[in-house]
């Protein structure tokens, strides 16, 4: 197997603001992966808060990842197998993974879903509403307006008044996501006012390692669902956020890619967790890997893709709120620069 990998650069369409920091632009990283005459594509966003960067991930795939690879494609066990004896890379794992899957989808002539036995569609995704101003939120909520469903990016003095902009621009059903900003007493504060704004679940209020303030909020009398993300990594986190929230954020960038993403969700279905498909901001490529399994998650975020200035990606389908893959090999999208 001939693998190249490189760095590409995409930029967004408008500034991306969260708890933790701004960007407007992202990085990421790309796999091709040939063999036998196919081409398989591949593309994730390095794991920022872990460490990861495209230099760090392009390292990962020059020097290590032969030997890893093995000379069948189709092995996707032994190769995941192998790879994980290496710590970190997560995004480097994921591309390989995708470029692996759409490999085989291509050279059998049918999309992944299919070879994964699932349905092309899922829940609505949710379309992310950066932090802002309070009329900078109320003009982004008024400008997604084709979206079901709404997560609010929180983490400001301005969080409840931005909220009751969102709610006074949109009927559209709205989760939050703290991204690891919030204090056990502020969250406290802030409970009642979500609850009564009809928001229907927080993401990572508290810092990942803050499991104390996970706990503590469970003692609530009233209180909305609490999802793990930036805390969730790959299936050896799955069990222990099992007892101190409802449910977890898998991302295929921080899982390593679609195998180990799916082994995730049934685990969390094992414990009763809610599942959650999100993503990174990631170009149409990266969101295809995805959205193969988005009909195995309960909630569904995959609008990475839809952030971007110049997609560089074409073939994901969008329909009544939905993400759908291609009928196409393999990932079914396809370069359109
Ligand atoms: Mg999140």
């Amino acid at each position: 197997m001939d693998v190249r990998a490189y760095g590409a650069t995409l930029a967004l369409a408008e500034p991306f603001t969260i708890a933790r920091s701004s960007r407007r632009v992202q990085e990421v990283v790309r796999v091709e992966l040939e063999h036998e005459g196919v081409v398989g594509l591949g593309e994730a966003t390095p794991v920022y808060y872990w460490g990861e960067t495209v230099e760090s991930a392009l390292g990962f795939l020059g020097a290590e990842v032969s030997a890893a690879l093995g000379d069948d494609p189709f092995a996707l066990e032994a190769i995941r197998r192998r790879l994980a004896g290496r710590q970190g890379e997560q995004a480097a794992k994921c591309a390989l993974d995708a470029a692996l899957h759409d490999w085989i989808g291509k050279r059998l002539g049918q999309p992944v879903w299919r070879l994964l036995g699932l349905a092309p569609t899922g829940p609505p995704t949710s379309y992310t509403i950066g932090i802002d101003t309070v009329a900078g939120t109320a003009d982004r909520a008024r400008r997604a307006r084709g979206f079901a469903i709404l997560k609010v990016k929180v983490g400001g003095p301005d969080d409840v008044a931005r909220l009751e902009a969102v709610r006074r621009e949109s009927a559209a059903r709205i989760r939050v996501d703290g991204n690891e900003g919030w204090t056990l007493e502020g969250a406290r504060e802030l409970m009642p006012a979500l609850i009564e704004l009809g928001v229907e679940l927080v993401e990572q209020p508290f810092p990942a390692e803050d499991v104390g303030s996970f706990r503590a909020l469970r003692e609530l009398s009233t209180r909305l669902p609490v999802l793990v993300d930036e805390g969730c990594r790959d299936l050896a986190s799955v069990a222990p956020i099992a007892g101190y929230a409802d449910g977890i954020n898998v991302k295929l960038a921080k899982a390593g890619g679609l195998r180990e993403a799916i082994r995730m969700i049934h685990a969390a279905r094992a414990l009763r967790l809610r599942v959650m498909l999100g993503c990174m901001i990631e170009s149409e490529l990266g969101i295809a890997a995805a959205a193969q399994i988005a009909c195995l998650a309960d909630d569904v975020d995959l609008d990475g893709h839809l952030l971007i200035a110049d997609p560089p990606f074409a073939g994901l389908g969008f329909d009544a709120g939905r993400v759908t893959p291609s009928s196409h090999p393999g990932l079914g999208v396809r370069p359109i620069r």
